[in-house]
């Protein structure tokens, strides 16, 4: 077999974010092949063999590559509508736009979703689909197809909504599945797409979209089959207030105690929101090990509230964070969320002892890692990790004058990427893509927009 070959990132700061958030003011990077060989401060060890590349990271900040834990990439050409909304509201708006989306639509949403977060600095993300008409195409497969193209390592959550309104749910009768072809449909997603080994860049997981917008039955089948089939479980949760009363109208009790009694509750499943718990609810997460993906910008722009992250780091609940769909956050960006979520916190009951700098680069990474059960994987920049590496450019107007890199990061303007690696392989130079052609993704996912947009209005 021939020897992997290497490369060195050298002279940067680096943020490894490994248990004790090892830092180095000037030290370097060793790639080799898929995974990460060395980090440590200073220059790159003395003769190295097979290095087919020295990257001088001076004036940059190192990290590992950010990871998305909540994502709805179909929302991107449904950006900027019901601008005014809550959760509620804003769904009953949108749902008979988004029940008319097909295959094309999807795949270039997709494409948008994916350039957006990887110029930014995501090496994994993820997408929650739940919404699958009838005759609409093989949307997994172009959603799957999509992130291959951008070179970002990827978990793909089928989603699933089989209560309507006729069942008391919240989607139009005719935007939903039955139970049985969602099941179906998910189980041969899993077949089709998801790679169990270390360095997988495709996972699936098994995702029911909602308690208001899928049956109990689903629920509970749903985590059947996943645990049969050994992947994970991703839905949402205690979103609002008005998704508390909805529980507690329909199944006499809160969203929590509602997924526990449904087998939503283990260290197999993260779910998006988590705003409305309480103590109660945080301790069965933490027991239970459950995980959290945090949107603060989405829980911001629907009025839901603050999720008690603070409270969840404390009581041990894994953490990550979500750029949510992008009708609900049009920025699309995770590295921005970084700072919003730093901020958001700190406007709750912990104040400006909510989360630090530190903290909120490891909810961005190694915190992501652990909630999409890839924590041994990826996450953290440590010697035998899969090489997921993030360049920063911290020597320009927007952070030079800022001395800590990882404030500069957090705090500072959104940071431009100097080149970005997803398994040892580079996605992103000098803050574009690749391996996808930018202006080409934006004239499509415009040209669908419009043709979602004429479809919706002709009804
Ligand atoms: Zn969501």
């Amino acid at each position: 077999m021939a020897a992997a070959q290497r490369i060195v990132i050298e002279n940067g700061a680096i943020a490894t974010v490994d248990a004790d958030d090892t830092e180095y003011a000037s030290g370097y990077v060793v790639i080799a092949g898929h995974r990460i060989e060395a980090v440590g401060a200073g220059r790159a060890p003395e003769g190295l063999t097979d290095v087919v590349r020295r990257i001088d990271a001076a004036g940059h900040l190192v990290t590992p590559g950010l990871v998305n834990t909540h994502h709805h990439f179909y929302q991107w050409i449904t950006r900027g509508l019901a601008t005014d909304h809550h959760l509620f509201d804003w769904l009953v708006a949108l749902y008979p736009t988004w029940a008319r989306i097909d295959e094309p639509m999807v795949y270039a949403a997709a494409q948008g979703s994916l350039a957006m977060m990887a110029r930014g600095g995501v090496t994994t993300a993820m997408d929650h689909h739940y919404v699958f008409p009838r005759g609409s195409g093989d949307l997994s497969g172009a959603i799957v197809r999509a992130a291959r193209e951008t070179g970002v390592r990827f978990t793909l959550a089928r989603g699933s909504m089989d209560r309507s309104r006729k069942d008391g749910g919240l989607p139009p009768d005719f935007a939903v599945e039955t139970l049985e072809d969602a099941l179906a449909a998910t189980e041969e997603t899993v077949r089709r797409h998801h790679d169990a080994s270390f360095d997988a860049m495709t996972q699936v997981a098994v995702a029911p979209c909602s308690p208001f917008s899928v049956s109990t039955e689903l629920l509970k089948q749903g985590a059947e089959l996943a645990r049969r089939l050994g992947v994970r479980l991703h839905t949402h949760g205690s979103e609002t207030a008005e998704e508390e009363k909805f529980c507690r109208e329909l199944f006499g009790m809160g969203p929590t105690d509602y997924f526990e009694s449904t087998g939503w509750l283990g260290d197999d499943v993260w779910m998006a929101h988590c705003v409305h718990m309480n103590d109660s609810d945080i301790a069965a997460f933490a027991r239970t090990g459950t995980g959290v993906a945090h949107c603060p910008s989405s829980n911001a722009r629907l009025a839901a509230g603050i999720a008690r992250v603070p409270d969840l780091l404390a009581a041990g609940v894994p953490v990550g964070l979500g750029v949510d769909g992008t009708a609900s956050n049009e920025s699309g960006e995770l590295h921005t969320e970084l700072r919003n979520a730093l901020l958001i916190n700190r406007l709750g009951a912990h104040r400006e002892a909510a989360l630090n700098a530190r903290q909120a680069l490891r909810l961005g990474t190694y915190g992501g890692a652990r909630v999409l059960g890839r924590a041994d994987q990826i996450g953290s920049l440590e010697p035998g990790k899969l090489a997921d590496v993030v360049l920063w450019k911290m020597d320009t107007l927007a952070h030079a004058s800022i001395a800590d890199p990882v404030t500069a990061l957090v705090l500072g303007a959104a940071a431009p990427v100097t080149a970005s690696f997803v398994n040892g392989r580079q996605i992103v130079a000098n803050g574009r893509l690749l391996h996808v052609d930018e202006d080409a993704v934006a004239r499509s996912t415009r040209t669908q927009a419009q043709r979602l947009a004429r479809l919706t209005t002709q009804n």
